[in-house]
């Protein structure tokens, strides 16, 4: 998939090491004990300290090393400001360390923000209520829907409480980081305001995870918007990142820095392009996203059912939104899909 991308280093660099990427710019690369099993995170030299954009899991590996960067090669000059570019927690997860050791400021978008605690308060007080008669309206029956509470994984890694104070950014805006200006671009589809910041002079793109060089971002209709369109916002953040250089470096969350933007944009276009219309072909008849989840992702759905769930609905509410499929909600609220 990635044959047409130029990339910058054939292999990543060793976890925790500061590696020089670019003048006034470094890449730590940190494990995860996921998938994908790392996180890629950055370091600008403000000249007086340094602007770090994302953090990685609350993990004690991310833990020890941070705290070997920060108590050695980095232990100069202080961090001055954690740059988040979404709320996921292998990327914020351990914001609040920073700010409490650091006593670093943070600048995020609003909407990311107030994710960020969302995912707090949901570990405090469980969603499986809403989340199952989210799954009995989307064709689960109670049987079923008791079933994939069960058998859902238990969230191992949580993050840290969210930073109370943060500085927003927004779409638009110009920010500096190092010693260069970053216009933020803001995008849906991934999360619901991914901050992405690309440096105009050096045509470089600080990218996270709405374009990643060898993994296509999730995309997902999270059960607190069950009738959102984020497949449509993921493809119409494709179009606006079109707009950039061609020969933009991008340095990705997951995957190694490459060039090659408006290859890899048309590559992600392609896959859920492709994926739309395998989806629209599966469906013969009445369907619900509960059905179309178990046939199509019947691994995940029991292991990461909102991933699954999430995915199927994204999937759905994208065909609908394109005339594709009909939508229907019956007296009882349940809803279906059908082919026009
Ligand atoms: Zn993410
Ligand atoms: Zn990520």
């Amino acid at each position: 998939m990635s044959d047409d991308l130029t990339f910058t280093v054939q292999r990543p660099p060793a976890y925790g090491e500061l590696t020089d990427l670019l003048p006034g710019l470094f890449w730590v690369r940190l494990p995860m004990p996921t998938v994908p099993n790392h996180v890629n995170c950055w370091l600008l030299d403000n000249g007086t300290g340094w602007t770090q954009v994302d953090c990685g899991f609350n993990t004690d590996d991310t833990f020890e090393m941070w705290d070997k960067l920060w108590r050695g090669l980095l232990r100069s000059r202080p961090l001055q400001n954690l740059t988040l570019t979404h709320a996921h927690l292998d990327h914020a997860g351990l914001a609040a360390f920073f700010v409490k050791e650091a006593k670093c400021t943070v600048r995020m978008p609003l909407a990311e923000w107030l994710s960020a605690w969302k995912l707090w308060h949901e570990r405090e007080e469980a969603p499986d209520e809403h989340f199952a008669a989210f799954m009995k309206r989307n064709g689960a029956s109670a049987d079923e829907a008791a079933q994939v509470i069960a058998a859902q994984r238990k969230p191992t890694y949580l993050g840290l409480r969210p930073p109370r104070e943060f500085t927003r950014i927004r779409d638009g805006d110009t920010i500096a980081m190092g010693k260069r200006d970053w216009r933020v671009i803001t995008a849906g589809g991934h999360s619901a305001e991914h901050a992405l910041f690309f440096c105009e002079s050096d045509r470089i793109l600080i990218a996270g995870d709405q374009v990643l060089s060898h993994m296509t971002p999730s995309v997902i209709a999270p059960s607190a918007q069950p009738e959102a369109n984020p497949m449509q916002d993921y493809l119409e953040s494709l179009t606006r990142l079109e707009a950039l250089p061609a020969d933009t470096l991008v340095l990705p969350s997951h995957g190694l820095p490459f060039r090659g933007l408006h290859v890899r944009l048309a590559q992600l276009r392609e896959h859920h392009l492709a994926r739309l219309d395998d989806v629209a072909s599966a469906i013969t008849g009445k369907v619900s996203a509960f059905a179309l989840a178990q046939e199509v992702f019947p691994r995940v759905l029991y292991a990461n059912p909102r991933q699954a769930f999430g995915e199927s609905l994204a999937h759905l509410n994208m065909l609908a939104s394109q005339g594709r499929l009909t939508r229907d909600v019956d007296a009882d609220g349940a809803i279906s899909f059908a082919p026009v």
